[in-house]
């Protein structure tokens, strides 16, 4: 089948079904099943006792039903059963998954009928999201969910799984309690749907991956539940642990990828309606924006409605507050608003924001892109700012590069323009004719502040890079002035898991697949790097306290942060004038003793080269202030 075929509004016309039965919905009298395959000749459903093995129990015509799609109910109550979809085109037959499975058995080759209400743990019903206002307060903390406990030194007893992420009281305060006592406001979850890479029927076989490649949208991952073979266990767990950090006031925000599947040509999406959900390139393979061998093609009605239905079902059933989309770049905007008008009717404060940009060329219009430098047509969606990050510690690309807290000269302006969450201020001077640097943000709230993510060299790594001959003791400052920056800079706080107590990868930037004693997270780094986590506490607890950092929209910022004038090279200076308070702000990555000029105020330092917090560490009238090398000073004037 052509693109073009796909594309047309008679296609469309003919074959979209807005229907919400797609899957297989259970009651206790009986389940009925309905396929999108508008393109097939036969569709059958056919019933299995197991996940895996074992031959057929039973096997049912569906019947051509509306827009293309394919149906029948059976009476009885069939929860527990697992099935697949044969489907056949011309002489052609596959046995498929259902693309709205919502439960699977191992490895996620057959779908199971699930009675949902007894996947609920007890108190479900009363579970409440942790209070949270507008995205600008979010303190988002990006963590695998092997690597949270499968280290010996977490102590958990489900190692490596969902439910390491609900056990409290640890030995060195892994886990949970860590969250809890950093004060983060959102847990962000490396993918933890169901993904192919690991074999889920050899757990005891040492695997990893970070799960980019993506097998099951609407199912948890197999890896990370004490059992993958039964169905229900692995969302009951799944659920347990958002209990548990909702209990500890932590959100829930899900890394999803729908830009490519990790089959092309052998996904089910693919032998149930071939060639629509994926892109085409200009000879009629499969396009590849994603650099992963195929793209999925969000701007197609029927893959829309999937994307939105898979997240819309993520939030009510599972009750998770946020997303973070993989190569957003690749979704065409019009789904993105979709997106966000449909999870505004499930709940508004939803936090949405993604990678802005794409894997390699797509045949999708740039214009049409959900790129970094077109989010600004969205509402409270927002994007990664890579200029922040590159400019605090160097570029991810360029591996012996450093920035501005190693002491690079020419990145004032870089860091200005992430102080201001990339929006529009007279005093920041933009690159010329460079849109990708310039204010694409708009308002703050569209711009997630970072130094580093699971991907490319952790933080630690990267100053180890370019810092070589620097002492422990001044990479630890150069961590602890990335770590301010972060913090004290206007947008969406956004930190990579462990980068509080200088967590590194073996200098191994891709570790999608390295073993556990390259990704896992060693427990008793809390310990050896104690004064920074502190620091790092410190920041979050000062960030929370002060609702100057974190201004809701860019005319607030334009008229309360004003940046010092004629501080020294390696310096950049503000003071944001609220209306309580003032707060001044310096970042000194020199190499010596900076003076810069405050105004007149009793002024409490909040934050020195030493500490961070909320407490009052000394006070200094105006005028010259001495800021130590590479350090950070924040003032109150309260
Ligand atoms: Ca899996």
């Amino acid at each position: 089948m052509s693109p073009t075929l796909f594309n047309s509004v008679s296609f469309r016309r003919r074959f979209h079904y807005s229907g919400s039965d797609l899957g297989a919905v259970w009651t206790r009298k009986e389940t009925r099943f309905r396929l999108w395959a508008p393109l097939a000749d036969e569709v059958q459903v056919v019933f299995y006792k197991e996940g895996l093995g074992g031959h057929p129990a039973g096997r049912w015509s569906l019947k051509k039903s509306r827009q293309g799609t394919w149906a029948r109910a059976l009476e009885g109550n069939w929860a527990g059963v697992y099935y697949t979809y044969c489907v056949r085109h011309a002489d052609r037959i596959a046995e498929v998954m259902d693309p709205y499975a919502k439960a699977v058995g191992a490895n996620g080759v057959r779908a199971m009928v699930v009675d949902l209400a007894k996947t609920n743990p007890p108190g479900w019903a009363r579970d409440r999201k942790p209070a949270f206002k507008q995205p600008t307060d979010a303190i988002i903390y990006e963590l695998h969910v092997r690597d949270a406990t499968i280290h010996l030194s977490s102590g958990a007893k489900n190692k490596g799984k969902f439910l390491g992420l609900t056990e409290r009281g640890l030995p060195r305060g892994a886990g949970l309690d860590h969250l809890r006592e950093l004060g983060i406001t959102h847990l962000h979850l490396l993918p933890a749907f169901d993904y192919a890479s690991v074999d889920e029927t050899k757990l005891n076989k040492p695997q990893y991956n970070w799960g980019y490649d993506p097998l099951n949208y609407n199912v948890p991952e197999g890896s990370y539940a004490t059992d993958p073979f039964h169905g229900e266990v692995r969302i009951r767990e799944f659920k347990q642990m958002v209990q548990a950090l909702h209990r500890a006031g932590i959100r829930v925000v899900m890394d999803v990828v729908y830009n490519h599947t990790y089959h092309g040509g052998e996904s089910h999406f693919h032998q149930i309606v071939p060639g629509y959900y994926h892109r085409q390139d200009a000879k009629g393979g499969f396009a590849n924006g994603s650099g992963c061998g195929n793209e999925v093609a969000s701007d197609r009605s029927m893959v829309r409605k999937m994307m939105v239905d898979s997240l819309v079902y993520w939030a009510r059933e599972y009750h998770v507050d946020g997303f973070r989309f993989d190569l957003m770049g690749l979704h065409d905007l019009d789904t993105m608003k979709e997106i966000r008008r449909a999870l505004d009717r499930v709940d508004k404060s939803i936090l949405l924001y993604g990678e802005g940009w794409t894997g390699g060329d797509s045949p999708l219009p740039f214009k049409k892109r959900a790129m970094k430098t077109n989010v600004r047509a969205l509402d409270r969606i927002a994007a990664f700012s890579d200029t922040i990050r590159d400019g605090i510690k160097g570029a991810v690309m360029e591996h012996a590069k450093g920035g501005f807290v190693q002491g690079e000269a020419g990145f004032e302006e870089t860091i200005k323009s992430g102080v201001v969450a990339s929006v529009k201020h007279p005093q920041v001077a933009w690159p010329k004719g460079d849109d990708w640097r310039g204010p694409w943000a708009v308002e703050p709230w569209r711009c997630i502040t970072y130094n580093s993510c699971h991907d490319n060299h952790a933080l630690w790594d990267k100053l180890a890079l370019t810092a070589k001959g620097a002492p422990e003791s001044l990479r630890l400052r150069m961590n602890k002035l990335a770590a301010a920056i972060v913090l004290t800079s206007q947008g969406i706080s956004f930190l990579h898991a462990g980068e509080e107590f200088a967590r590194g990868k073996k200098l191994i930037e891709n570790s999608y697949n390295k073993p556990d004693s390259i990704n896992a997270i060693d427990w008793r780094r809390k310990e050896k790097y104690r004064d920074l986590l502190l620091y790092y506490r410190g920041l979050i607890s000062l960030r929370k306290a002060l609702p100057e950092l974190r201004l809701s929209s860019a005319d607030e910022i334009r008229r309360s942060l004003a940046f010092l004038p004629d501080t020294p090279k390696g310096v950049v200076a503000f003071v944001i004038a609220g209306a309580k308070r003032s707060v001044a702000v310096i970042y000194n990555a020199s190499a010596k003793t900076q003076s810069v000029f405050l105004p007149d105020a009793h002024w409490r330092v909040l934050v020195d080269d030493q500490q961070a917090g909320v407490k009052r560490l000394r006070s200094v009238r105006g005028g010259e202030v001495a800021v130590p090398p590479v350090s950070a000073l924040v003032l109150g004037d309260e």
